[in-house]
């Protein structure tokens, strides 16, 4: 028999999720963002649900090709953009959509001799310090771009502090607006915090990723109070239980001790499944139609949880870690993470299942 470790995948889910964004912000056309693997929900799986998205969005060349070599025929953008004649090559063949952000490119586009680009984005850095080409210099380099691209060039940029309401916010959109002031080009500034809490951000291309998968990205409000559906529930099973005395400890390093006689479940996921190692014990897990706690530092390929005194819980019952009752925000928030890494960080040894 097989280890029941299972990443259920939720297509429908995406589907509910993107009309959410969508009703959010209608005037904007979407561009849905499926980098790293569809934030580890499968980046084929992302890329067939979110059809209807008027654009895809991935880091790199070769998660672009990826997707056209099985099949994807959906305008794609590519985060990162090209940074060699090999990749530009990929980019042209394969109608990739680029994101022009440093110099460099500009030198591998001129290198490249004639070609014209179908398509392509200008990024512009309004503080976020990442990619972008200095804010000021858009007039020029729009001039200079635009006769290499067949379509009208999109002005792009990236806030820093999106899921914030802070004037962090404002100087950006301000720095952003001086810059392209009288240029005639459609622009995007929003990633899923942006599109949904700040108006004036959404524009024309609206790029979201997190709150697709069901996922907020605010601290103070999960996915589901939002009115999203999660898209992944990670589960597995109780391999073992027994009974634990006063003064017991649990797992490495004896950190969880008991403080009463309680029942300890084990259950077949670790962090070599993905499941974050530094959890705080009390963490919440669901078995058997209630909520359960980490009791004792995870471990590669086990965790340990305290059952409440009333628990019917028994061997192979199955364990959800995330998903339906538990919100991948709430875990995110007793390992000191957010959401994006731990979904972004189960591994393929995980079953993963569309449903
Ligand atoms: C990842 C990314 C997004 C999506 O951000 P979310 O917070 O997941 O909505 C949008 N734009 C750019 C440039 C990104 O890198």
């Amino acid at each position: 028999m097989s280890r029941s470790t299972i990443a259920r995948i939720n297509p429908r889910a995406l589907q509910h999720n993107l009309r959410m964004l969508r009703q959010r912000a209608p005037q904007a056309r979407v561009v849905a963002v499926i980098k790293a693997d569809g934030y580890g929900h499968g980046l084929l799986t992302a890329a067939k649900a979110l059809h209807g998205a008027d654009m895809l969005a991935v880091a790199t060349v070769e998660e672009g090709l990826n997707l056209r070599h099985s099949g994807i025929a959906a305008p794609i953008l590519v985060l990162e953009g090209f940074h060699n004649q090999d990749e530009l090559a990929g980019v042209c063949r394969e109608q990739l959509v680029p994101v022009m952000h440093a110099a460099h490119q500009l030198q591998v586009l001129d290198q490249a001799g004639e070609i014209q680009l179908e398509q392509a984005w200008l990024k512009l850095d309004t503080g976020m310090h990442r990619l972008g080409f200095p804010a000021a210099d858009a007039a020029n380099l729009l001039h200079k771009l635009q006769p290499r691209v067949q379509q009208p060039v999109v002005l792009m940029t990236h806030l820093a502090n999106s899921e914030r309401d802070c004037s962090a916010n404002a100087r950006q959109l301000k720095q952003f607006d001086q810059a392209v002031a009288g240029l005639m080009a459609a622009h995007s500034i929003a990633n899923s915090a942006a599109a949904w809490s700040l108006p004036e951000t959404r524009r024309d291309w609206i790029r979201p990723g997190i709150m697709l998968y069901g996922i907020s990205p605010f601290t103070d409000q999960t996915g589901d109070q939002l009115g999203l559906q999660p898209v992944m529930q990670l589960s597995s099973e109780l391999i073992a239980m027994r009974d634990c005395q006063a003064g017991d400890r649990v797992g490495y390093g004896s950190r969880f001790e008991c403080r009463q006689a309680i029942r300890i479940g084990v259950v077949a996921i670790g962090y070599g499944d993905g499941y974050p190692r530094h959890v705080r014990d009390g963490t919440p897990v669901w078995v058997a139609g209630h909520r359960a706690q980490i009791a004792g530092i995870p471990s590669m390929d086990m965790l340990t949880i305290a059952l409440p005194r009333d628990s019917q819980a028994k061997v192979g019952d199955p364990v959800e870690l995330w998903g339906q009752h538990i919100a991948v925000e709430e875990v995110a928030a007793w390992s000191d993470t957010i959401a994006y890494e731990l979904v972004c960080q189960v591994k393929s040894r995980v079953k993963f299942q569309i449903i």
